[in-house]
């Protein structure tokens, strides 16, 4: 138990800090379930919009620019709130992300040319754009916007080259590192978050996948009325069994199962009672044999067991034990029911040869008067 409690804590809180961190982002950038991924990061951007240019009036403030240095990004934060505001409370993406493309082709060299040039925090923010453009936009659009997008980065440094006195630099160095500090921190900010949805957004897409096709094996492979192997699953995970037994020389035997005079129970009793004995057979049988047995639902009241590691004497014992447990249970309306069954061990048999075999020794069960196993 401590051994066992040694291994969950540190994954419980693994999973809180998970539920925690993807709980604050969802609320953010919506759930996986009602948003794309690619809505998903541009509501993530849209906040990195605002708490940048929040911060950004916080720093002109602290660098002591003019009034008009903070009325600016002001303006610029209530634009991209109502950005923000189309996207996660409307569910639009398309224009709010074409507004956002154009206005950063304007916003960019404009905080390049104020704000210190390649010298402050610009090329940061032009990184992170270039991240979402490649996540928000796909085929010729994408590659269209990044290229004009390198296209202006390249000539903001070319312009800065030839023009050195166009660019406005700091008064001081203690103002170039806060800006470049806010730029750097900010950025970093918004590649990590990025990478939280796209996470998020995978585990998610991962988790409904697994669960989908965990269904649809289950819907491959069982019997829907009785919960056992269909009949095809049976006679493959037989074939699959058929090929262990033969690679490791070990014994395999079956058991083939019906139930007796089940047709004159349909008849007396009605098909419905019929589907009540058949399941609570199949459910007497499921429970009765060991995990490493395979049973299935061979035909309409006909079970096949697969008992590798086991030979001729021990599956005539475990037939006998199943017959007698079937023979006993008391079902609805004090019906007696007994069942028949046929074993045979794996030799030089092919599946269907051994299935052969256990149904010719079934019919001799039945011919000798039911409610027997036949070896
Ligand atoms: P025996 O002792 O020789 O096996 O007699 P039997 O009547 O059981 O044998 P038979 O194979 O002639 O009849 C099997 C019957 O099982 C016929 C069919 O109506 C019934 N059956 C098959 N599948 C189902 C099912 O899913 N539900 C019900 N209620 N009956 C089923
Ligand atoms: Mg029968
Ligand atoms: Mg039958």
């Amino acid at each position: 138990m401590a051994g066992k409690e040694a291994i969950e804590v540190p994954y419980i809180f693994g999973e809180m800090l998970y539920l925690i961190r993807s709980r604050f982002v969802r609320l953010l950038s919506g759930s996986p379930q009602h948003f794309s991924l690619e809505h998903r990061v541009f509501n993530l951007f849209a906040i990195i919009g605002i708490l940048l240019s929040l911060t950004s009036i916080l720093c002109n403030y602290l660098l002591h620019l003019n009034v008009f240095m903070m009325v600016v990004p002001l303006l610029f934060s209530a634009m991209i709130g109502w950005v923000y505001y189309l996207s996660r409370v409307k569910g639009r993406l398309r224009i709010p992300a074409a507004f956002c493309v154009v206005g950063m082709l304007f916003f960019a060299p404009a905080v390049w040319m104020a704000n210190g040039g390649s010298m402050g925090g610009a090329q940061y923010f032009l990184l992170v754009f270039c991240i979402i453009v490649a996540i928000l936009y796909s085929g010729r659009t994408r590659t269209a916007i990044l290229i004009l997008y390198f296209a202006v980065i390249i000539g903001l440094f070319a312009f800065e080259y030839w023009h050195p006195e166009m660019i406005k630099l700091y008064d001081s160095r203690a103002d170039r590192y806060l800006d470049v500090m806010f730029g750097f921190n900010l950025s970093a900010l918004a590649i990590a978050l990025l990478f939280i949805v796209l996470a998020d957004s995978y585990r998610s897409e991962h988790e409904r996948v697994k669960q989908y096709s965990q269904h649809l094996e289950e819907i491959a492979t069982t019997d829907g009325q009785t919960g056992l192997l269909n009949h095809r699953f049976a006679f493959t995970r037989l074939e699959e069994e058929i090929a262990k037994a033969r690679r490791y020389e070990r014994k395999l035997s079956i058991i083939m199962l019906d139930i007796d005079h089940f047709k004159i129970l349909n008849d007396t009793q009605g098909h419905q009672y019929g589907d009540y004995v058949l399941t609570q057979i199949a459910d007497i049988l499921k429970n009765s044999i060991r995990t490493t047995d395979s049973i299935g639902r061979y035909g309409g009241e006909e079970f096949l067991i697969i008992c590798p590691e086991t030979g001729l004497a021990e599956v005539y014992l475990l037939g006998n034990r199943l017959r007698t447990l079937v023979e006993r249970e008391s079902f609805r309306r004090e019906m007696k029911v007994t069942i028949s069954g046929g074993v045979a061990e794996l030799h030089n048999d092919t599946a269907v040869q051994l299935v052969e075999k256990a149904d010719r020794c079934l019919y001799t069960a039945k011919h000798m008067g039911r409610n027997r196993i036949g070896m």
